[in-house]
């Protein structure tokens, strides 16, 4: 039986993004416009207020409710693919780019964290990626030789290591786990909520509620229609996630929008550690909370068309069912579970699985960043510094030819 559930990020319960506005009035123009008020778009304000740039931020609803406050709260290295499958996918190089991006980004966004002292249950206990089946198993411990020749960390346990951590069905059968010590796990909106704070301690103006109706290129700037009136800049930065092909013809068959969903667990009497967790290929993962409550996404496989190009925000309530018969049988010993929220959140998957990040081609005054392909956390905060660092000086010392958002032109 399927009982009535808070369809709302359970993470959204514990702060009151509503209070991330100002009372100014919207301008009718500033120097810098930030579309889109999540993890990238945060960033970028935040850095371009730490350079004295003016900027206004804007969101069609509260800033922070997007994806960056209902997704898993797991900040990774790399991507969900284990690294054998993304070396064999782009090659080496490429792989490395990716990996040594992300790990920049977490480690950057640990100390903006911590120098800020946002309160966002930061815990960085590590991630294990637990094999669901004997050839993940091998592709785990492939990756496992791969990333530490390529001098990435990482550890593999087995069935008995794991059993000394914790109990779940799951490793019974295939037994091995591979563990990253430097990963984390964070209450997400906490983080957004950090971040907005400090920013309207600082004065900056952050104006939820706005919807950018189109945009358009003027001699020397953009114009954006929105709800609440017209409004001219010098530089657009669109940080629009999964929305981008909706506001811009550029992201059209290059940012398609997927939707995740995720199920929150009132708090159990038992602990399992506090670390990132993911199995099946990073098809299912989660988090048990420092509440003791548990966390948990995925099984975007079971929806119809996987879910990819869904807008809907009302969950599918068949695949919340299959996300709590996940936790009742890798759980067991848990059971009785009380589920307590349900709700998606929309991603946005780049057609390549590279991000987007720089200013549009052959433009100079639209920047973005995105296309995360899901782990926007461990990409989004160092896109946004990288943002305002080409608008501050028109250039970034980061390496980030790969992500060019001209490279689909060649
Ligand atoms: C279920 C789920 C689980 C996930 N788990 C993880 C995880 O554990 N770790 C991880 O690294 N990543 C995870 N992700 C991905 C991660 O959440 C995203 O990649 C990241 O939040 C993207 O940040 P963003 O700032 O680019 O976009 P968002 O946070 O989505 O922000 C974009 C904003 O743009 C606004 N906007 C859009 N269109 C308009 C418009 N026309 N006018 C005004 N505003 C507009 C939206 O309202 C939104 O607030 C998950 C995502 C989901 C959905």
């Amino acid at each position: 039986m399927t009982l009535p559930i808070a369809e709302i990020s359970y993470w959204q319960t514990t702060v009151n993004l509503a209070k991330l506005r100002n009372s100014r009035p919207l301008p009718e123009h500033s120097d810098v416009v930030i579309l889109g008020g999540g993890i990238t778009g945060l960033s970028t304000a935040c850095w371009l207020q730490q350079a004295g740039i003016h900027f206004v931020l804007l969101d069609q609803n509260w800033i922070g409710s997007g994806a960056s406050s209902r997704n898993a709260g797991l900040l990774l290295a790399g991507t969900a693919e284990h690294f054998v499958r993304l070396v064999a996918a782009v090659g080496i190089s490429e792989a490395k780019i990716l990996w040594d991006y992300s790990i920049k980004n977490n480690s950057l966004l640990e100390d903006f964290i911590f120098q800020n002292k946002i309160d966002c249950d930061f815990r960085k206990e590590g991630s294990l990626f637990i094999a669901s089946s004997e050839s993940e198993a091998n592709e785990l411990l492939e990756s496992v030789k791969l990333l530490r020749q390529n001098g990435y960390g990482s550890e593999w346990l087995n069935r008995k290591e794991l059993r000394n951590l914790f109990h779940t069905e799951l490793y019974e059968n295939f037994g091995g786990a591979r563990f990253y010590e430097k990963d984390a796990t964070f209450n997400p909106a906490k983080l957004v909520y950090g971040m907005g704070e400090l920013l309207l301690k600082q004065r900056a103006r952050l104006f939820p509620g706005v919807k950018v109706h189109t945009i358009s290129e003027t001699n020397d700037g953009v114009t954006i229609q929105t709800s609440r009136g017209q409004l001219d800049c010098h530089m657009l930065v669109l940080a629009a996630n999964g929305y981008a092909s909706f506001l811009h013809p550029y992201f059209q068959q290059k940012i398609e929008p997927v939707r995740g969903q995720v199920i929150a667990t009132k708090p159990v009497s038992k602990t399992i550690p506090p670390m990132a967790m993911l199995t099946n290929f990073g098809y299912e993962y989660w988090q048990q909370t420092p509440g003791r409550q548990f966390i948990m996404g995925g099984m975007r496989w079971s929806a119809e068309e996987a879910d990819v190009g869904k807008l809907e925000e009302k969950p599918d309530p068949k695949l919340r069912e299959n996300l709590q018969n996940f936790l009742n049988s890798a759980f067991a010993d848990f059971r009785p579970f009380t589920f307590t929220h349900n709700w998606t959140g929309i991603m946005g998957f780049s057609v390549d699985g590279f991000p987007i990040i720089g200013k549009l081609p052959g433009r100079n005054t639209i920047l973005t960043a995105g296309g995360y392909t899901g782990h926007g956390m461990s990409f989004g905060f160092l896109s946004g510094k990288i943002l305002a660092g080409i608008i501050k000086s028109g250039k970034t010392e980061e390496n980030i030819q790969l992500f060019s958002p001209g490279r689909f032109l060649v």
